[in-house]
């Protein structure tokens, strides 16, 4: 944050330095998985002293938080894959897995296809497809088509996290199985709409679902739409 203007108050509150990043923590037979929103698409999955960041862009606020073991990029639009970022979170040792879209700019990434899955330290990494149905910037086109970018199921001892990326409630969403988290986007014309994003949130019922890329969506819309659904909604700011 800048301290400039009408700022100048929450900066002299004290509202400067270390961003209050919204964080959660999980538990799993193989340890707690802590996860915690940076912006946007971009979170950091933390476990067994290991650090993962999924989808880091610039319009996030890196300051402070560890640098990557693991990167995992979901697509190739801007704020998914953003190879500054990338640059300033790796390592000698990170190691990046992507789509092979993807491995056309970060040349050096591990490709994993739609319906492929990778070993990583403790994690297993399934691709899961992640497309429009309907939706594109004119007529025949779809923003995201099939093939192109992965979402991931990403499993630590039995607990399984699901990052949908940009998506519509495709079929692959759902019909997955035992989700515990889920990650799920919704912002026109790109993704999906609120309702359209509960209706396929239901048909797979994780036990936890995060609206995330979801600019200016009614995220209430989705959370009302899953009343009584036994579904835990977790509203988090994810453009503090
Ligand atoms: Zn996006």
């Amino acid at each position: 944050m800048r301290c400039l203007g009408l700022l100048s108050l929450a900066c002299a509150l004290g509202a400067v330095g270390q961003p209050q990043r919204p964080a959660d923590t999980f538990s799993s037979s193989a340890g707690p998985v802590k996860i915690t929103v940076i912006r946007h698409a971009s979170l950091m999955i933390e476990a067994g002293g290991k650090v993962i960041h999924v989808d880091p862009w610039s319009q996030g606020n890196y300051e402070g938080l560890p640098k990557a073991d693991l990167i995992l990029i979901t697509d190739i639009h801007g704020d998914h894959l953003d190879p500054k970022t990338i640059a300033q979170l790796r390592q000698p040792s990170t190691a990046v897995i992507a789509p092979e879209a993807v491995a056309k700019t970060v040349v050096d990434a591990k490709v994993i296809h739609n319906g492929e899955h990778t070993e990583w330290g403790d994690w297993k990494i399934e691709a899961i497809p992640m497309y429009n149905l309907k939706r594109g910037p004119s007529a025949g086109q779809l923003y995201h088509e099939k093939g192109r970018g992965n979402g991931y199921v990403l499993t630590y001892g039995a607990t399984r996290f699901y990052i949908a990326g940009d998506t519509e409630g495709v079929t692959e969403m759902r019909t997955l199985k035992a989700i515990d988290v889920a990650f799920i986007p919704m912002n026109l014309p790109y993704t999906m709409t609120p309702e359209e994003a509960a209706d396929a949130v239901r048909a797979f019922h994780p036990k936890v679902v995060y609206p995330y890329h979801y600019r200016n969506a009614d995220t209430q819309a989705f959370a009302k739409a899953l009343d009584g659904s036994g579904i835990d909604v977790r509203l988090r700011n994810w453009y503090y």
